[in-house]
């Protein structure tokens, strides 16, 4: 069993507010963010209560839970009307109604767990719109919409994607300073807003993952998730810059990760291997997976996804086997796949009574 620590310098007391400690030495209070100012847009939208019965994230996983993350925001938004060359991001500002409206309807669908709107909401991104310096005011948005919808039913997964640029050393244009600095600016405004972690995913170097999650542990107390995304290979599966998944898990853990996984680029069935991987590398690490739903194929001219709530939620066992403890979805999931999915979690629990995340490291030991 792993030993819990009473939190060095936080304010909280209670029981609830001890959190145990992963595969690293970190010691922080996931709860402590960075308070909204007074009459904001963003403290406007912060629910007045707090959440003094919810237990945390990293507790629950920590108890063995199994929990629903949520599906695709950007294929939904782009039904409501979001235009293919408009910023996603800017919708929490121009239409927060419609952007809440999609967690609620994860939250309706079994989710523990909300993204925000804010995946491509760093600097570098925003810039392309002419928005880089809105940096802060779109993602506490982000993070303040998706709190607002699943204050007391769970918990906000502030979504942090790729800058879109490579470091100097790996043959791009950006220093690590620069990386660095981006993803501290768009931590803070998540975190102002409301976030109960830092969900950084689609990655695909090693070495912007590490800048990402120490940008987000130094500059916030909150808790950090890392999901990389790879494809099938000849040599098996890599991240478009060749790491394998067991490398994967293993730099966000020493960089600071608390939750390591895979979102996107898959379908749930190589997800499933993908997790054995993660889960062998990392044997008591909570993992979360995101699956497509399929690889996309183009029909009549447009991007489909195959995969259906019935077909995801058939494999939902194996990826549990695997080593899953958070499941969720990625492109082409809906808030159907996500119910299905969720139902398939809630009666392998069942049948299988929980057992603490060390119990079940013991079995994949
Ligand atoms: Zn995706």
């Amino acid at each position: 069993m792993a030993t819990r620590f009473p939190i060095r310098g936080c304010s909280h007391k209670s029981d609830r507010h001890r959190w145990r400690r992963a595969e690293t030495s970190r010691r922080s209070c996931p709860l402590r963010t960075v308070p909204a100012q007074p009459g904001s847009y963003v403290q406007a939208l912060l629910p007045d209560s707090k959440e003094e019965s919810l237990k945390t994230l990293l507790e629950r996983l920590g108890e063995g839970d199994l929990l629903i993350c949520d599906g695709a925001l950007g294929t939904l938004l782009h039904t409501k009307g979001l235009a293919a060359r408009e910023c996603p991001e800017s919708w929490c500002i121009s239409h927060p109604e419609l952007v809440q409206g999609i967690a609620e309807a994860y939250i309706e669908a079994g989710a523990d767990i909300v993204e925000t709107n804010s995946f491509g909401g760093n600097p570098f991104k925003l810039r392309a719109y002419g928005f880089a310096e809105r940096c802060g005011e779109f993602n506490r948005a982000a993070a303040a919409l998706a709190k607002r919808a699943i204050t007391g039913k769970g918990y906000v997964a502030a979504s942090v994607g790729p800058t879109g640029h490579i470091l100097e050393e790996e043959g791009g244009d950006v220093t690590t300073a620069q990386l660095s600095a981006a993803f501290a600016e768009q931590a803070v405004a998540l975190a102002a807003g409301g976030a109960d972690a830092i969900c950084i995913e689609t990655m695909a170097s090693i070495r912007e993952a590490v800048q990402a999650i120490r940008a987000a542990k130094q500059n916030t107390q909150l808790p950090v998730i890392c999901t990389f995304t790879f494809n099938p290979g000849a040599k098996g599966f890599r991240t478009m810059m060749g790491v394998k998944p067991d490398q994967a898990a293993l730099a966000a853990l020493d960089a600071g990760a608390d939750v390591v996984g895979a979102n996107c680029g898959n379908g749930i069935a190589s997800m499933i291997e993908i997790t054995g991987q993660m889960r062998a590398a990392a044997p008591r690490t909570p993992i979360l997976i995101q699956a497509n739903a399929g690889t996309p194929v183009i029909e009549d001219g447009k991007t489909v996804f195959l995969e259906t709530p019935e077909y995801m939620a058939s494999r939902v066992a194996e990826l549990l086997q695997a080593g899953a403890n958070v499941i969720g979805g990625c492109c082409g999931t809906s808030p159907a796949h996500i119910r299905a999915m969720a139902a398939a979690v809630r009666a392998s629990q069942q049948a299988h009574p929980r057992k603490t995340h060390d119990d079940q490291c013991t079995r994949t030991l």
